[in-house]
């Protein structure tokens, strides 16, 4: 089963990914943690996407694209994989489309996560993850269950992404509804776009998640 996760940054995108990844045994594709990741290695890519991401824009379409069709290739997505962060334009939607036709492979769910947008920023302002496993939390939403040691590997190093204040989630939204809202219609057009409620309660979520996926 391979799933596409569309809406806005802080939409909830990757916490519900993680999830469907243990529950369905799909891999989660983040292209923005994969950026993070060539960011970090100090790679040629990181070095052309580093500005971009600061700045809360887009990275190029062609950059992506290759990106994802060369990790969609590797033999941990014959599983099924989720695309959590890509499309994200009409030429990444189409580049898309055009390499699974090449690979084989096709979409079985697109499901828009809807949310509104004055929710956001308290969610990305609030975001932060464990530095050891990467495990998501929340300042208010989704606290660790013991101060300052994470639910998954007792670990006690947390990191808050670069991107996540207030002024660049401002640059972020615009660049989602200039850039990326149009995909919704896009996959409306075509018939296969389904939606839950981002702005219940996180077990909600993936309640209404399981109940599409069956
Ligand atoms: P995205 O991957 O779409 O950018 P995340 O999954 O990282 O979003 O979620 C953004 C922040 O909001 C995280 O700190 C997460 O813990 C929190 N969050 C996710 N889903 C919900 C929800 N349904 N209600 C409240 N907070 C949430
Ligand atoms: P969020 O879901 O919180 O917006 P991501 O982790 O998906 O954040 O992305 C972080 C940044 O990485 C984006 O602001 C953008 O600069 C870049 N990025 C990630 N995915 C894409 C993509 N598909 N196309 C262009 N830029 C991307
Ligand atoms: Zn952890």
């Amino acid at each position: 089963m391979n799933l596409i996760l569309l809406g806005p940054p802080g939409a909830g995108k990757g916490t519900q990914a993680k999830r469907l990844q243990d529950g369905y045994g799909l891999v989660q594709l983040s292209t923005g943690d994969m950026l993070r990741a060539e960011v970090a290695s100090g790679s040629y890519l990181g070095k052309q996407a580093k500005e971009v991401m600061d700045s809360g824009g887009l990275v190029s379409d062609e950059l992506i694209i290759n990106m994802i069709s060369g990790r969609i290739d590797k033999d941990d997505c014959k599983a099924g994989f989720i695309l959590d962060g890509f499309p994200r334009t009409t030429p990444q939607a189409e580049a898309l489309d055009s390499m699974l036709q090449d690979k084989g492979l096709t979409i079985d769910h697109v499901i828009e996560m809807t949310v509104d947008d004055d929710a956001m920023v308290t969610r990305i302002t609030g975001r932060f993850s464990c530095s050891n496993c990467g495990a998501g939390y929340h300042d208010e939403f989704q606290k660790t269950e013991k101060d300052g040691v994470c639910d998954k590997c007792d670990g006690t190093e947390f990191t808050r992404r670069a991107d996540d204040n207030a002024e660049t989630v401002r640059t972020r939204l615009e660049a989602y509804h200039e850039q990326t809202a149009p995909i919704l219609t896009y996959y409306r057009e075509k018939g296969v776009m389904e939606s839950v409620d981002g702005m219940a309660l996180i077990d909600d979520v993936t309640e209404q998640l399981n109940a599409l996926l069956g």
